[in-house]
């Protein structure tokens, strides 16, 4: 199997130092190991992606030197395709629609605090809903204890994690999808909008990605995603969580932070170069 990795940035916003330190990783293993790097533009959220940040990103990592494998996949064009993967999974009955809101969930749990972060996982609330059922502006959502019983005979299911923080075979079992995951949203609320985890694993597949490289704030988001690998038949990859780049206080660098934008880095006068020491390569 020719190895194969991706760079899949959502085009909301300038790409910063954090960004490039994922493509060109995933650029420089692909190349090391005479294997194939593909781009992917991950634009579903169709309230916040913009063509003109899709076009800066074209223009981003050409400068910093990167080459893929044209055409791009936007995942705009294929909606269809994550959608019929959703209703797959509800025909078998592990999804059902959720009107809840944010507020409505701090509800349902208990002693909330105030202004406290949400716990990850869905009091399940309306569990008890099915298809049918589904009303405009609900989203759908994973029924989790359905989906492990349907995969009992696999339990527990594994990944191999080859970055330097967390490497080697990481074991996902049911109690920890059923205490740190939950009934994740599979489906947005927007009819036919399958959510970022769901198409990632799709196009993961369907692009023959081996090596899927990215930042260490997706890793808790790997378990869900070996889930729905093994739910739809799809080959799990191995998976390489890099370190986060961190400002000066130590805070993971976000879209809107414009000063670490490589545009910003671009425009006043720094070379590729500058941005790979930046990053430690
Ligand atoms: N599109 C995601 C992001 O920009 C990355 C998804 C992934 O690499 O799996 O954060």
């Amino acid at each position: 199997m020719t190895l194969t990795t991706r760079f899949a940035p959502s085009p909301t916003g300038p790409l910063h130092l954090g960004h490039a330190y994922s493509a060109l990783l995933a650029h420089d293993m692909a190349r090391a190991g005479q294997g194939r790097f593909l781009l992917r533009i991950e634009d579903t959220d169709t309230a916040r992606a913009r063509e003109c940040w899709e076009q800066q990103i074209y223009d981003d990592l050409h400068w910093l030197g990167l080459s893929w494998e044209t055409p791009v996949l936007r995942q705009s064009d294929h909606l269809r395709r994550y959608n019929d993967a959703l209703m797959d999974l509800a025909a078998r009955g592990l999804v059902y629609p959720c009107s809840c809101r944010r507020s409505d969930i701090r509800a349902a749990l208990s002693a909330p605090q105030e202004g406290a972060p949400l716990p990850p996982v869905y009091p399940g609330t309306c569990r008890h809903r099915d298809m049918t059922d589904r009303r405009p502006g609900d989203a759908l959502r994973l029924n989790m204890d359905k989906a492990i019983t349907a995969l009992s005979d696999r339990m527990p299911l594994a990944f191999t994690e080859t970055g330097p923080e967390r490497a080697g075979l990481r074991i996902v079992t049911a109690n920890d999808l059923r205490c740190t995951t939950g009934d994740a949203v599979l489906g947005r609320k927007e009819i036919e909008t399958a959510s970022y985890v769901l198409a990632a694993v799709i196009d993961d597949a369907g692009q023959g990605i081996t090596h899927v490289i990215r930042g260490g704030d997706l890793f808790d988001t790997t378990p869900l995603q070996v889930l729905l690998q093994a739910l739809l038949g799809l080959p799990t990859p191995v998976y390489h969580h890099h370190r986060l780049i961190r400002d000066e206080n130590g805070k993971r660098l976000a879209k809107r932070d414009d000063a670490r934008a490589i545009a910003t880095y671009r425009a006043d006068g720094a070379s590729p170069r500058d941005i790979r020491r930046m990053v430690g390569l």
